[in-house]
């Protein structure tokens, strides 16, 4: 299994983060990528990537932090290291007042554009999406920018079906973390349901958002990926061994991670 979405460096993980990697690998995790949502986080992340042979890293501006300074040259350094596989993540949040949304969205907008002229110079990467409650504002930015739509996963999926098909529609890919196991949340189940063999990824964002049945405890941990994954084969009526060769070659597919990554 491959935890495709988790913040090694953000508190909770990072005081201890070699306890954290070998008890991911112990639980059958055989890759992580950490995501990068400052440039500062970014950079630090990459440097993380480079001391494990299965942690891979992202560059990119979340759309909570799109108020503090920006260094655009470290992020397109850290996405020239081999180790940084994605661009993001980025987005919109609908979910808390600050920063303003049209502060988030310049940000997104300027984010897109250098992703677009970066890829005109040969660092074509997938792109990581952060989206709360903002499917409807994101959908055009996205299509706007003119990057191709089947390069965009939604990570952190945790809207309804309605939703789901939206993206599904526009081409994008779907992630899910433990938000898809939580009982007050069954509209992100059945989004979970709708998903395409081809097009689903699997996720913990921790140290957020522990899955059932270990949703009490803190942090969440890459480990817990597998409890994900053994909820989305379930649900999706699936064995988990043929679950998760689905989903560790979706995620090696997707972000270009190499054979000896997943299970
Ligand atoms: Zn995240």
């Amino acid at each position: 299994m491959i935890d495709t979405h988790c913040h090694l460096l953000h508190r909770g993980l990072a005081e201890r983060v070699d306890d954290v990697v070998a008890e991911a690998r112990a639980a059958g995790v055989r890759g992580l990528i950490t995501i990068g949502t400052t440039s500062d986080d970014s950079v630090r992340g990459c440097d993380l990537a480079r001391r494990f042979d299965d942690v891979w890293c992202t560059a990119g501006i979340h759309p909570l932090h799109a108020a503090e300074p920006i260094d655009w040259d470290a992020i397109r350094r850290t996405g020239t290291d081999q180790r940084c596989v994605a661009w993001g993540e980025l987005g919109l949040d609908n979910h808390y007042p600050d920063p303003p949304r049209d502060l988030q969205r310049a940000v997104l907008e300027e984010q897109l554009r250098r992703i677009v002229a970066w890829r005109a110079e040969g660092l074509a990467k997938p792109v990581v999406v952060h989206c709360r409650r903002a499917v409807a504002d994101l959908l055009p930015v996205l299509r706007a920018s003119g990057l191709p739509a089947d390069r965009f996963v939604f990570h952190c999926f945790t809207e309804g079906p309605d939703d789901a098909r939206r993206v599904l529609d526009f081409g994008a890919w779907i992630s899910f973390t433990g938000v898809v196991t939580f009982k007050g949340a069954p509209e992100v189940a059945e989004a979970a349901r709708l998903v395409p063999d081809d097009r689903i990824l699997c996720e913990t964002d921790a140290p957020y958002l522990s899955p059932e049945p270990v949703r009490g405890e803190r942090p969440c941990r890459p480990a817990f990926v597998m409890h994900t994954a053994r909820f989305l084969a379930a649900l999706r009526g699936s064995e988990f061994a043929a679950f998760e060769r689905t989903v560790d070659a979706n995620a090696r597919r997707f972000f270009g991670l190499p054979a000896s990554a997943g299970c």
